[in-house]
């Protein structure tokens, strides 16, 4: 393929992806988005391997590796469940991550291409750039890997000192960087180049155990966001004007999802950085002495369904435990008897529900559930006075009230849909365990409140058949 022709293509593929990316804005348009990325990444990679700078006894070595990655690649999609997605999703972070970092040290120590002057100062500190933003990523995305599958439990870990550690870390990294560039030959530059990657490895490591539980969303994203910033390095030490591109497309998009995550919680950035939000999750929370802290009034499905029946307006709150017991279905199924039988049914979507951006949204889309009557947060949350019955699925830190009523709560002044503002709110979990962020919830506790204890699946889909019967 002649230059031109690769540079025309790489011009489609980068339109494709642009478009992508504005599809996937909207549910109903994200279908449509998501062939344009898959079109998108099929140019680009045609282009890559049978472009100018492929010689021809490098495309067999080329298809192997494909062949290779993209088998574990459809194994891990066919295999994974749709509770595992967002550690998936985090270990294909690291993976970029570490792809920036080899790549970094493969392009250092090729002696094929010769660079002088200035022009050798500036791949220099693409390469270290590189490899320190690859580093952080693949380190970082372990971690968050590991603390998304229950691996490595939530509680944030505060070392003594721990910003005077990090501060050192980055001293030391600019003062070997300065050894880096200013080395002769590259067994020289070798040694700043491997002690910049351990302490990029360690820092990777530090800042995300130090982050709690309740702050994951956040961190979720900013990886999403370094693993295109070190695409676009990488982009860089290749001289490859679509990976620079791309990786800034997913660098950029990623730091807005961060903006949006935080705003969602009411936290800003930095803090979030500097760690030490939330608890590990999934223990029950006593009170300060000890006891419960209040009583709850329990429900069965068949009167849950009764209330069901005799409301005119319904608001499904989804969580995380909906995705656990994969009950979407099923509540697809009662939306659509109880909107036959005339009743309103509407979902309010927190935006950090479930354990990655957008994940409620896609469980319902699953599920065809109509994307009209599935409301972000801020669109419903006016709403709930005037629902009869609100029905949490599965989901907790995201209706707890104490973010609002209690100005010393870890989570206080992160903004919650108000389901307990509703005539009878019914919250569907199985214990009395906390969530994600360790959190007691006063709402199990309200005089209007039910629990319908058990797994969400099989009491939705008895609340079901009480309604059909
Ligand atoms: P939570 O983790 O707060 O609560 C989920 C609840 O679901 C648990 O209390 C659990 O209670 C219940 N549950 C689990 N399995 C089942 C089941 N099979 N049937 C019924 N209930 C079940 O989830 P939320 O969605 O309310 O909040 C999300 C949390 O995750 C927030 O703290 C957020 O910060 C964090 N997070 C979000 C990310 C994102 O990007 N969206 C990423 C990382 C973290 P029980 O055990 O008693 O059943």
């Amino acid at each position: 393929m002649s230059a031109s022709l690769a540079t025309v293509s790489y011009i489609g593929a980068t339109i494709l992806f642009i478009l992508s990316l504005g599809g996937l804005s909207n549910p109903e348009s994200s279908r449509r988005g998501n062939l344009y990325g898959i079109i998108g990444m099929a140019i680009a990679v045609l282009a890559t391997v049978f472009g100018p700078r492929v010689t021809l006894g490098g495309i067999p070595w080329i298809i192997m590796a494909m062949a290779i990655g993209g088998s574990i690649g459809l194994y891990a999609a066919r295999k994974v469940q749709m509770t595992q997605m967002p550690e998936l999703v985090a270990l294909m972070h690291s993976l970029v991550g570490l792809a920036a970092c080899l790549v970094g040290f493969a392009s250092y120590i090729d002696s094929s291409v010769e660079f002088t002057g200035a022009e050798k100062s500036i791949h220099e500190v693409e390469i270290y750039l590189g490899i320190l933003i690859g580093a952080v990523t693949f380190s970082g995305s372990i971690i968050a890997f590991g603390k998304l599958s229950g691996k490595i439990g939530g509680k944030p870990l505060l070392l003594p000192g721990r910003h005077w550690l990090n501060l050192a870390g980055l001293l030391v990294v600019i003062w070997v960087g300065g050894s880096f560039i200013n080395a002769e030959t590259v067994a020289g530059g070798a040694f700043p180049l491997l002690v910049m990657t351990v302490i990029s490895l360690a820092f990777g490591v530090h800042m995300v155990m130090a982050i709690g539980g309740a702050d994951m969303p956040v961190v979720v994203s900013m990886l999403n966001s370094y693993s295109g910033w070190a695409a676009a390095a990488t982009g860089f030490m290749l001289s490859n004007d679509l990976l620079i591109v791309t990786g800034a497309l997913v660098g950029s998009s990623g730091a807005i999802l961060s903006y949006i995550m935080c705003r969602a919680m009411n936290r800003n950035f930095i803090s979030v950085i500097a760690g030490g939000f939330g608890t590990g999750g999934g223990t029950v929370v006593a009170s300060a002495d000890g006891q419960p802290a209040g009583e709850v009034t329990a429900i069965s499905s068949q009167e849950t369904a009764e209330l069901l029946k005799d409301s005119k307006s319904v608001i499904i709150v989804p969580g995380y435990g909906m995705a656990v017991a994969q009950a979407q279905h099923t509540v697809y199924e009662i939306t659509k008897h109880l909107r036959e039988k005339g009743v309103t049914v509407r979902f309010g979507i927190h935006p950090v529900a479930g354990r990655m951006p957008g994940h409620m949204n896609v469980l319902l889309a699953e599920a065809k559930v109509p994307y009209d009557i599935v409301m972000e947060m801020d669109e419903i949350n006016d709403d709930f006075p005037s629902t009869d019955v609100t029905m949490v699925i599965g989901a907790n830190d995201i209706v707890n009230p104490a973010a609002q009523e209690d100005p010393n709560s870890p989570i206080a002044g992160m903004p919650v849909l108000e389901v307990w503002k509703a005539k009878t709110s019914i919250v569907m979990k199985r214990s009395m365990a906390s969530g994600y962020a360790g959190v007691d919830n006063p709402l199990f506790y309200k005089d209007n409140n039910r629990m319908l204890f058990g797994d969400a699946k099989k009491m939705l889909d008895e609340v079901l058949a009480a309604l059909r019967a």
